[in-house]
């Protein structure tokens, strides 16, 4: 379902999307995760000369958020400025699932302002736990 973007997510996104380290794909992408208490973390993606170390930014930005504290997460707004809307891969949906209570939103950001608007559930059905 399409959607408006969350205006200030994506205002984070935009300032920080070039600060992506993504030398050999070219491909720099942004996430911006809100916890339940409105606080705002942000990653981009990493990449390694040894490829496999590569870490996306949403789990950069799942991994801040940790840091700082926050457990419980209601949105996350992922944006790149390449061609293709960047949903997020089956790793970084696995490690979102560790926190989610079934109520994470994710937003993908189009161009515009107009976001595809996904539930956590509805990419990752059935999550892997112990
Ligand atoms: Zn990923």
């Amino acid at each position: 379902m399409e959607a408006r973007c969350p205006e200030d997510l994506l205002s984070l996104a935009l300032a920080y999307v070039d600060n992506a380290y993504a030398p050999y794909s070219g491909y720099k992408v942004v996430a911006v995760l809100r916890d339940e208490y409105g606080r705002a973390y942000v990653g981009v993606n990493v990449e390694n000369s040894s490829y496999g170390l590569t870490v996306c930014a949403e789990r950069v930005a799942l991994f801040n958020a940790i840091t700082g504290g926050s457990r419980r997460f209601k949105e996350l707004l992922v944006y790149s400025k390449g061609p293709n809307p960047p949903v997020p891969c089956g790793a970084c949906l696995q490690s979102l699932s560790e926190f989610d209570d079934g109520s994470l939103r994710i937003y993908v950001a189009k161009a515009n302002g107009v976001c595809d608007s996904l539930t956590l559930s509805s990419l990752l059905p059935r999550p892997f736990r112990l």
